[in-house]
């Protein structure tokens, strides 16, 4: 992605130095504070917290995203029956918003088994967790003030509560608490001033604070506008560093859902609850997002890999006893 040099592999936990021992655990202390204010701010405004699944017949199709780059999806028989791992809990979180939990988070372990390469970016890694979060009834709008606010706060207390460790990280005085409200790109105004293939990274190195892009085409659960072909979905990214989250209105229209299934050329038969749903009227309409947690705590703690931000690094490529 941006990085010019290639960061090197985050080594396992017994093989650090005496130095690299001190930042991992600067390091562990920002994801542990960011955990707890992060679920704390979800908490307080009433969401509910969701335990995670790591085996489903349905998740993520994860097609079409223009970030799409998976080496092998992991697809096995439990039961007699077909078994996925879990690439995002989108599918659970549409069921679950539509019927008992109207508001909820979970921090969702994701396995995405990135192509090899992609070690270099520093941005990838093949076992992540989002903190995925849904409303019922909200929009693109009320996602951004909820996810400025968010980050806000935890930027905030983190300054004050971890100077010490931000010190360590060479990041006090760096970090600075983002103003709101973030600005907002349209996709297709980038692809217009940058360039189709390259207004990302050249954004990010532009970008003083955190900006929302919209209107990306990609898989059939987000919001599009048949009429207008504009698409209510957005990517948070971070100034030199990159996407942080995703999210979107959703589609809950069961004749686009059929027809854009159709069009991505996706299985329908994997999607038969959230399909049914859809047909008889009980998928709500809801907006939500992902953050990478990972990625949220290795551009705080200023990483060149986000595998640094792993007790266990899970570098692309890399497989290590533990
Ligand atoms: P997605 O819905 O695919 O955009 O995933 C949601 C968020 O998860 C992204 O915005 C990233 O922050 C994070 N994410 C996605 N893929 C990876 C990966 N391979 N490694 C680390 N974080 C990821
Ligand atoms: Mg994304």
């Amino acid at each position: 992605m941006l990085n010019q040099e290639q960061p090197e592999i985050p080594k396992p936990l017994d093989q650090l130095t005496p130095e690299e021992i001190t930042r991992k655990a600067c390091i562990g202390k920002l994801m542990t504070h960011t955990l707890k204010n992060l679920t704390d701010t979800y908490i307080n405004k009433g969401f509910q917290w969701l335990l995670p699944v790591v085996l489903s017949q349905s998740t993520d199709p994860l097609w079409p995203d223009p970030h799409l780059s998976i080496e092998k999806r992991i697809e096995f028989e439990i039961y007699g029956k077909p078994v996925r791992t879990t690439t995002s809990m989108i599918m659970h979180k549409l069921a679950a918003t539509s019927t008992v939990y109207p508001k909820l988070f979970i921090l969702s372990p994701n396995i995405r088994i990135e192509k090899a390469e992609r070690a270099k970016t520093g941005r990838h890694i093949y076992e992540f967790t989002q903190l995925d979060f849904e409303m019922v009834n909200a929009s693109s709008k009320d996602v951004f003030t909820l996810v400025e606010e968010a980050l806000i706060t935890l930027i905030k207390n983190l300054k004050q509560d971890l100077k010490p460790e931000l010190t360590t990280l060479g990041r006090l005085n760096d970090l600075k608490v983002p103003n709101t409200p973030f600005k907002i790109y349209d996709r297709t105004d980038l692809e217009t001033k940058y360039g189709v293939d390259n207004w990302e990274a050249d954004l990010i190195n532009d970008l003083k604070e955190p900006a929302w892009i919209t209107n990306i085409p990609r898989q059939f659960y987000d919001f599009e506008d048949f009429k207008t072909g504009r698409w209510d979905n957005y990517d948070l990214l971070l100034p030199q560093f990159g996407e942080v989250l995703s999210g979107s209105k959703r589609e809950n229209d069961y004749q686009k859902i059929i027809k854009k299934i159709e069009r991505d050329q996706v299985k329908k038969e994997n999607y038969m609850r959230i399909i049914e749903m859809a047909k008889d009227g009980r998928l709500k309409p809801t907006a939500g997002a992902g953050i990478g947690i990972e990625r949220l705590v290795g551009w705080i703690a200023g990483v060149k890999h986000i595998a640094e931000c792993q007790p266990f690094p899970r570098a692309p490529g890399n497989v290590n006893e533990l």
